[in-house]
Parts: structure tokens; C-alpha cells; sequence
């Protein structure tokens, strides 16, 4: 973040690479995983969720999370707090950068290979590359409409706090909970960390789903080793109907965790 402020260098290349992956970025789809929550939203058995994504893809499921770390759909300027929607700021750098948007574009549409005189490649995964000579001279970003201030993608970026509004309805949430269910997270950041200590301390039952380790490990009540989607979701179920089932079940086992902690020692 501080380099972001600080260095024009820094955000010419945040928004340049940012910029070329957004189309890409933005056709990705839902997985089983928010599928599975979704309806158990809609079904009332999950009452609040706080994501740490920043991609969206639950909104796109249909869930309407609060998003702890913020979202590369919205655009904020650091100095006056203004923020508009990521589309606008795609068209402005675009009106900008007329050719280099011309580039992407093409790359886009499914040329192969790289566009030499920009400098740009397709990797395998999609990702694009882009020659450092190019967005550290040619490359303007827009500025605020209101003040000409820095804009930054709404998100929190490493080493950044929460705003302090959101942290709290999510340290409220979550004390006042009586299940924790943290997926596919290894609670790393302070931020997320918190939460489930918070809940844990508030007598909540919890329960992590996640590949390795994770920072609460030591004091959940569950913790299953698994691949959200892949192992918790699809192995035991094959509809969409049943993905559901198996998170609710979790659900019922976490609600019953009180009795079953006793019976286990
Ligand atoms: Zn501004």
C-alpha cells in the first residue's frame, strides 16, 4: 500500500496489469463452493457472511456477503474518498490509452502469442504479461473526477487495516453468533483471524475447511482437511441439491458441537 502511494512506478504497474486481466477476470464463474452457500442462504441456515474475496463470485451465486478486504469493483481515491464503479475506470483508461486498450482487446478476441510492439504476452493461465518499458512511460491512469486525487482499486492490500466501520460489524457478527464456519481460508490475516478467536471466546462453535494449516487450528472445535468444492462439496454429492445437504449437515454437527466435544473426552 505505502508503495502504492508513494510510487507513480507502482501503480502504473498495478493498473496495467490490472487493466489487461479484467476481462478474463471477470468471466470467471461461480464454483460448487458458492453454490452450496448460496442456497444455504437462501435456505436460512447460514444468517451473515463475511468473505475475504475480493473477485465478487458470490455476489454472482447469489449471496450478498460483507466483503472484509473490499472489492476490485470499486475504485477509490485515497484522497478524498470518492468511489465509482470498476467499469467507468476500465472506459476511462481506455479513452486514455487508446491503443494499448486496442492491444488488449485483440489479445482478448483470441490472437495467440504475444503483440511485440507492446510488449504483451498471454501466458498459459490466462494472466497477461506486459514489458515494464511499456507501463513505465506509456501508461496513464485516470485520476478522481472530484479532486484529480490517486485512485486505488476499494481493497484492503497487504499490511492495510480494515476500515474501521466494516471490522466492527464483523467483530459484532461474529461474537453474536453461535456457529463459525470458517472455508477455505488459512486465516492468516489478522483481520480474518480475529474473527474466529472472537467467536470461539464468545462460547460459538467453529469449524474450519481448509487445505493445511491454518492460524485457529489449535482451538476450533472441527477442522477438516479438505478442498472446499473438490472434497467437501463433491465427493459425497453430485446435484446441486445435495451440495447443499452436506454443508447443512456440517452445520447440524457444528450446532450439536457442545455435546459432542463432552462426549469425545
Ligand atoms: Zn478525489
Amino acid at each position: 500500500m505505502l508503495e502504492f502511494v508513494r510510487k507513480s512506478r507502482a501503480r502504473r504497474r498495478y493498473w496495467a496489469r490490472s487493466y489487461a486481466g479484467w476481462r478474463r477476470f471477470t468471466a470467471a464463474q461461480p464454483g460448487a463452493a458458492h453454490v452450496a452457500l448460496a442456497s444455504l442462504e437462501q435456505a436460512g441456515r447460514i444468517n451473515f457472511m463475511i468473505t475475504q474475496n475480493v473477485d465478487r463470485l458470490h455476489h454472482r451465486a447469489g449471496s450478498n456477503p460483507l466483503e472484509l478486504h473490499g472489492t476490485v469493483y470499486s475504485v477509490i481515491c485515497l484522497d478524498c474518498g470518492f468511489s465509482f464503479c470498476r467499469d467507468l475506470f476500465q472506459d476511462e483508461v481506455k479513452v486514455l490509452n487508446p491503443k494499448w486498450a486496442a492491444a488488449i482487446e485483440s489479445l482478448d478476441h483470441g490472437s495467440p502469442g504475444s503483440d511485440k510492439s507492446f510488449g504483451m504476452k498471454q501466458r498459459p493461465d490466462g494472466d497477461i504479461e506486459i514489458d515494464e518499458k511499456f507501463w513505465e512511460e506509456d501508461f496513464h491512469i485516470p485520476t478522481c473526477q472530484k479532486c484529480n486525487g490517486i485512485l486505488k482499486p476499494d481493497v484492503v492490500f497487504f499490511g492495510d487495516n480494515v476500515p474501521k466501520e466494516r471490522a466492527d460489524k464483523a467483530m459484532e457478527v461474529a461474537r453474536e453468533c453461535d456457529a463459525f464456519l470458517a472455508l477455505g481460508s488459512s486465516l492468516m490475516t489478522m483481520s480474518a483471524f480475529r474473527l474466529v478467536r472472537a467467536a470461539h471466546e464468545a462460547g460459538a462453535s467453529t469449524a474450519i475447511v481448509n487445505v493445511g494449516k491454518t492460524r485457529a487450528d489449535d482451538f476450533v472445535s472441527l477442522k477438516i482437511n479438505a478442498r472446499l468444492g473438490e472434497v467437501l462439496f463433491l465427493k459425497f454429492c453430485q446435484e446441486y441439491s445435495t451440495l447443499a445437504l452436506s454443508v447443512s449437515l456440517l452445520c447440524d454437527k457444528l450446532i450439536r458441537q457442545g455435546s459432542w466435544n463432552q462426549n469425545q473426552s
